[in-house]
């Protein structure tokens, strides 16, 4: 198998262009110890495509999402982002492990956006957003703050710049954490259940902050939820996984006003 990009059916995107995948999933499998948690995935993204990933808990969404941010190895089975593989790279002509030269630049097309913020503590919200531009980067402190300004401008922040995350609501920090993924610039973003963890009320302010940041287009989104109203809103494609496997996947209006599987069914009637 080569790392090069192989021919490929090409993607239609809006505006009738055509576009290889920004993400491809190759079949791939996923063990913890003994326990497979995804038996052979098959998945690709448009550039620009937003996907939400929905199915009952415990069935790998997770673990689809960890992949691609290199958080977790595949057992077997590769992963390209923007037309290279993850963990590998050719050399002369043959597949090696990636070094972490590689790995590190492949990151930088890769954002993540977690259910626990995972905020420094100790550092201001300014510069939790300039850290990974300056260190990752390795923008000037100017270029890191402007860009860092620009994006909590963007989440609705531009006056907490100096405050510490103690200080800030649950639906604040995660809008940093957003702020703080955006600032790199990423191709693709997955976000990982980011309102799973917050109070009601403040669910609101964040989905609608992503919403906002789907709509300006260009970054692929991979949107692991909960909430079926905003997949709905927000993905051009809905992705229903069980037990591991891609069970049924469609554009928002067929997948949930005709559910094929008996199993999407079920879950859908208990999600309402
Ligand atoms: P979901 O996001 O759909 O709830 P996850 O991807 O979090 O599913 O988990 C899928 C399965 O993998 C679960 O059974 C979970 O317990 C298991 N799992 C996830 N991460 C680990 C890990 N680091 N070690 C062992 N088991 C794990």
């Amino acid at each position: 198998m080569s790392t090069t990009v192989q021919e490929r059916e090409p993607h239609a995107v809006s505006g009738g262009e055509t576009a290889l995948p920004i993400v491809k999933y190759n079949d791939v499998k996923k063990s913890f110890g003994d326990l497979e948690v995804l038996h052979g995935i098959n998945l690709e993204m448009r550039p620009g495509e937003k996907i939400a990933i929905i199915g009952p808990s415990g069935s790998g969404k997770t673990t689809l999402g960890r992949m691609l941010m290199t958080l977790e190895e595949p057992t077997s089975g590769t992963i390209e982002v923007d037309g290279e593989l993850l963990w590998h790279m050719e050399r002369g002509g043959k597949l090696v492990r990636a070094s972490e030269a590689h790995l590190h630049r492949m990151r930088t097309k890769i954002g993540m956006v977690f259910q626990h913020f995972n905020l420094f503590p100790h550092m201001k919200v300014i510069r939790n957003v300039t850290e990974a531009p300056r260190k990752v980067l390795g923008l000037s402190k100017e270029e890191a703050h402007e860009r860092a300004v620009e994006m909590l401008r963007k989440v609705g922040l531009e006056d907490k710049l100096d405050v510490y995350p103690s200080k800030l609501s649950g639906g604040q920090k995660q809008r940093v954490a957003i702020a703080r993924a955006l600032v790199m610039r990423p191709k693709v973003m997955v976000f990982d259940e980011v309102t799973s963890a917050l109070d009601p009320e403040l669910v609101g302010e964040v989905l609608e902050v992503i919403k906002e940041i789907a709509l300006e287009g260009e970054m692929a989104m991979m949107l692991i939820t909960h909430e079926m109203d905003f997949a709905r809103e927000v993905a051009d494609r809905v992705i229903f996984g069980a037990d591991g496997l891609i069970v049924e996947e469609g554009p928002p209006s067929e997948l949930f006003e005709n559910p094929e599987s008996e199993r999407l069914q079920s879950f859908l009637r208990r999600m309402n």
